[in-house]
């Protein structure tokens, strides 16, 4: 279980994040909303432990920040940084052995064939388009294959083929028991199952549901996205949108 607990991060006067928590259920998948500026990166970014934050996060009761804590963290950044000098495949393997992982050339293999990277092993990192460095970013964090991972604007820059694939792999993922929290400003792009939605605006966790709760409520995530973060009732949005009433596919699919 992962506790965040009251964390404020602030740069000089700038509060990027104020008095944020919420819980992370051991194989369960979160996904974090909000808009640009909403702090999803900072809350992950002290998750993962590269900032000084107050207040107080936990892995399993650890500190985050620990050596225990960080073996099991994993951490998909929304900008890859890739090494210039270093082909595909270095990168895959300087960060199996950084982890210490014995027999990953499988799994080397299986990544990169699934992310369509298979005939670009031995490109260097700035011979890399865009969308392919994006998926050698994804490759790179799936390879160790920890309990809980995050990813911050996973799907941004990928082609729909590492789309798809990626949703599937967060599925199998989810399924294998991970615990997973997923950040996106794009509400649209919720179309895989979660478990619990936590909503970010201005700093703050402005809502935190559960997919029970929501379906309780009778009401999609995305109503409820622009309920909290622009104070919309479900009235004011279907006046909006009536063409946009919540379809049964859309309901089950979020
Ligand atoms: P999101 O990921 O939701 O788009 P961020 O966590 O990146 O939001 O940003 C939250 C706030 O913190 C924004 O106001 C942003 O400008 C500010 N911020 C983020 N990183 C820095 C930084 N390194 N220095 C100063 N301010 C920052």
């Amino acid at each position: 279980m992962l506790v965040v607990d009251h964390v404020t991060k602030k740069y000089g006067k700038n509060i990027a994040c104020n008095d944020v928590s919420f819980v992370l259920d051991p194989g369960s998948l979160s996904v974090l909303l909000g808009p640009n500026g909403a702090g999803k990166s900072t809350i992950m970014k002290s998750i993962i432990g590269f900032l000084k934050y107050s207040g107080s996060i936990t892995v399993n009761g650890i500190p985050n920040k620990t050596s225990e804590a960080r073996r099991v963290l994993g951490y998909i950044p929304e900008m890859p940084s890739l090494y210039p000098t270093l082909t595909v495949v270095e990168h895959m393997e300087f960060i199996a052995r950084a982890y210490k992982m014995t027999d990953y050339k499988g799994r080397i293999d299986e990544l990169l064939e699934r992310f369509e990277l298979a005939d670009k092993k031995k490109k260097f990192g700035d011979e890399l388009s865009k969308g392919m460095q994006q998926k050698l970013n994804l490759c790179i964090g799936l390879l160790p294959d920890p309990d809980i991972l995050l990813l911050d604007e996973p799907l941004l820059g990928l082609d729909p083929h590492a789309i798809k694939e990626l949703k599937k792999m967060i599925e199998e993922m989810r399924q294998a028991g991970k615990t997973m929290l997923v950040s996106t400003h794009i509400i649209d792009s919720v179309d895989m199952l979660w478990d619990q939605a936590i909503i970010m605006q201005g700093g703050t966790v402005k809502a935190r549901v559960t997919k029970n709760e929501i379906e309780g409520r009778n009401i999609s995530l995305e109503d409820l996205f622009f309920e909290v973060t622009e104070g919309l009732s479900k009235e004011d949005l279907s006046e909006d949108k009536p063409e946009q009433t919540a379809s049964p596919e859309k309901e089950a699919g979020v």
